[in-house]
């Protein structure tokens, strides 16, 4: 099977990806495959997984990833740090056991003259305004929701609903459903201005679009990436008919990992 090891520049993560290697090199069934790998190992936190995801975009379904994390138990890495030879143990005996979530459809259309641009987030895409109101209108399926001001929209996947979602006052959502959340980032709601002002959660059958009001000065992000030197004209959101494939051999509920992330041991009466 085709290895790829995904590493961060951090010290303990080299020295994890350099452990691994080593492993994989012994393997009679195992070889390292940067270029077309079947299985890509990130080595590092959820922000490892985020970036490795990007960087094999064009095989996302074709892979299986797996996360060591060498800090604390992230959203997307089930392996710790010192279970290294357990992993390539259970590489080595793979029947091809994966789970798999949702992906973030974004579709961008700028007013300048060049082509449109199409990215997938794991997590969330955000379109705010580096600074002042960020004034958009949003469509629900093609019909005027509402005119949004305030500092932006935070659309995620359920997985990346734990990330910036959750920190905007989104709700958690399983990722056993096909579903996209738009959450707002201080809306201004008066007698003047109205909108939603509660999380949306959109199916499978339906997008959202967003025209913010043009300015130089709007941001938009997929994950951990910026796109800020074009003119943004609309935005549309979906869920991905993508949808990224993780390798089964030892999983971390969701549920459990939201509690040991966001309760610990915090259950007193
Ligand atoms: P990073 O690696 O420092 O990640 C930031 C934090 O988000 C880390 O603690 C990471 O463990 C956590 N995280 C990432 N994905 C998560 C998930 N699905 N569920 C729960 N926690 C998650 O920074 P980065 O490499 O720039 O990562 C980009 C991500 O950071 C974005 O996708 C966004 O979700 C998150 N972010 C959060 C905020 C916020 O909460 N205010 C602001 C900006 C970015």
């Amino acid at each position: 099977m085709r290895i790829a090891i995904y590493g961060n520049d951090n010290k303990s993560s080299s020295k994890v990806a350099t452990e691994l290697s080593e492993l994989i090199n012994k393997s009679e069934v195992l070889q390292i495959d940067e270029l077309n790998p079947e299985v890509v190992i990130s080595v590092g936190g959820d922000g490892t997984l985020l970036s490795a995801f990007h960087h094999y975009d064009d095989l996302t379904e074709k892979v299986r990833f797996v996360g060591i994390h060498t800090g604390h138990l992230g959203f997307y890495t089930d392996w710790r740090d010192n279970e290294v030879e357990k992993l390539v143990e259970s590489l080595e005996n793979d029947n091809g056991q994966s789970v798999s979530y949702p992906l973030l459809d974004i579709q961008v259309e700028y007013s300048d003259q060049g082509l449109p641009d199409k990215m997938v987030a794991l997590n969330e895409s955000t379109v705010k305004k580096l600074f002042g109101t960020m004034v958009a209108k949003v469509y629900i399926k093609d019909r005027l929701f509402e005119n949004f001001r305030g500092d932006g929209l935070c659309i995620s996947t359920p997985t990346g609903s734990t990330a910036y979602n959750k920190s905007v006052g989104g709700a958690i959502i399983s990722p056993k459903f096909n579903a996209i959340q738009v959450a707002e980032m201080a809306s201004i709601n008066n007698r003047v201005f109205r909108t939603i002002g509660s999380p949306v959660i959109i199916p499978p059958t339906e997008t959202i679009t967003v025209v913010p009001k043009v300015s130089l000065h709007n941001v938009l992000t997929c994950d951990q990436l910026l796109v800020m030197d074009r003119p943004i004209k609309s935005i549309t959101y979906g869920i991905s008919q993508r949808r990224i494939y993780f390798a089964k051999y030892q999983h971390t509920h969701f549920w459990e990992r939201v509690n040991n992330s966001f309760i610990g041991d915090n259950l007193n009466d």
